[in-house]
């Protein structure tokens, strides 16, 4: 026992800990009780595992916590002299909820299961005062884990905060000089000398095609950090999507042919004109941007289908359900939600191929980001249903696009007339 630890004889501390005990009581628990003392860092409960031990700490302290992860604990409360822990699991029937560690030398009155169960049949006002202390203390730690949860929680929005800005500094950095090497290489692939020169013209070609790509990253970097700071500009005005869709068939069919990708785009057998009130060339990056993770993650000679449907809707009313289905390696479920987080991107970036279109050629996993984001901006939705991921029976997966519309007719003279069902 520490020098300037105060004894409290076991019976005055079965009293005072509860006091709604009789002598009859008081006697049973002192007939059965073990008293112990354990040094400091003993262990005396193990969260997770079915164990019978009963404790009243009779002086010294001791620490309740929970794990974690592999180095990290999350305290829960300390409970010294007066105070009882391992009442839970023996009520609940239950393993350990936490851990239970001396933080100093510490003596405890131990009770077997039998006894606690005993003597709470026995005294209903005792089962009472003890469910109500195991209600409280479940409430307590509710609401710690709420607080630490909010903390985690404004820790990892600063962060993400100086994330963004740093995309901000650096894209912003990067595209100032870039936009000079664009312009230069763009002059000397003009120029006669290069173009008579045909290993000259080639590599020029390559610098082009470089920076061209860098400069989509950067803008791509850039779209991002509007999109998360809430400071993207619609400029909407009424667009049809299938001709949006038409546009994407159509700049894509070099690299579908390219990978021997066989695209089918089906926009069903509508023939009312349906307007989106959308940002145009916003809404095209993002729509393309699904085909174009298609064309990656599809081997060559698989299909790709695109499908554009008029649907009722729950909440939204008349909606675009746009599908962007392929025969590729598929996404595991776990990740269906991650995949739209910005920097999200699965497989390690040495096993993707390198190009914007080739089989796997894995970027840097801001492109859903950038059409979730999107998609959002319209008050659309945007998810994926895949069974799985597999390089060997490729289960392919579905992207949906759900679009708010407005049901537009040109009228005589020429502009369109409002025809929304209210
Ligand atoms: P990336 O630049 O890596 O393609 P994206 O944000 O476009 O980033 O996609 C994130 C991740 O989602 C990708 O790394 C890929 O693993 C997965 N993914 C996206 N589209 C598909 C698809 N059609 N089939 C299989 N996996 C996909």
């Amino acid at each position: 026992m520490a020098a300037n630890q105060i004894v409290i004889e076991p019976e005055e501390l079965l009293r005072r800990a509860f006091p709604v005990l009789d002598d009859e009581e008081v006697a049973f628990l002192l007939d059965k009780l073990r008293e112990q003392t354990y040094p400091p860092d003993t262990v005396l409960c193990h969260e997770g595992i079915y164990e019978d031990v009963f404790y009243l700490v009779s002086s010294g302290m001791t620490v309740i916590y929970k794990r974690l992860n592999d180095d990290e604990d999350l305290v829960l409360r300390y409970c010294g002299a007066g105070e009882f822990f391992g009442e839970m699991a023996i009520i609940q029937e239950a393993p350990r909820a936490a851990s239970v560690r001396t933080t100093e030398e510490t003596t405890v009155l131990e009770f077997d299961k039998n006894t606690l169960q005993a003597l709470l049949n026995h005294n209903a006002q005792m089962a009472l005062a003890m469910m109500r202390i195991t209600f409280d203390r479940h409430r307590s730690n509710d609401q710690n884990t709420i607080n630490n949860l909010r903390h985690s929680y404004e820790t990892l929005e600063k962060l993400d905060r100086a994330k963004l800005d740093f995309i901000e500094v650096t894209a912003h950095e990067l595209r100032t000089p870039l936009t000079v090497m664009r312009g230069y290489a763009s002059i000397l692939a003009m120029d006669a000398n290069i173009q008579g020169n045909s290993m000259l013209a080639e590599i020029v070609e390559g610098i082009v095609s470089g920076t061209n790509r860098l400069h989509e990253v950067v803008n791509n970097m850039l779209d991002i950090q509007r999109i998360d700071m809430n400071q993207i500009k619609l400029s909407k005005s009424p667009v049809s999507l299938s001709v949006i869709l038409k546009g994407i068939d159509k700049t894509l069919q070099e690299v579908f042919a390219e990978r021997h990708l066989n695209f089918i785009l089906d926009l069903g057998d509508n023939t009312d004109p349906i307007y989106v009130e959308a940002d145009s060339g916003l809404l095209h990056k993002a729509i393309q941007q699904i085909v174009l993770n298609a064309v990656k993650y599809t081997p060559d000679n698989g299909t790709i289908k695109v499908t554009l449907r008029y649907e009722e809707h729950d909440f939204l009313a008349t909606v675009a359900h746009i599908t962007v289905q392929d025969t590729g390696i598929g996404i595991d479920p776990e990740h269906h939600k991650l995949i739209f987080e910005k920097f999200y991107r699965l497989g390690a970036a040495e096993t993707h191929s390198s190009g914007k279109t080739a089989y796997k050629a894995g970027g840097p996993g801001l492109g859903l980001a950038i059409s979730h984001g999107a998609i959002m901006a319209h008050g659309g939705q945007i998810w994926v249903e895949s069974e799985g991921y597999s390089e060997e029976t490729f289960p392919g997966s579905t992207f949906h696009i759900l679009l708010p519309t407005k049901s537009r007719v040109p009228s005589q003279e020429g502009r369109f007339e409002r025809m929304d069902r209210e």
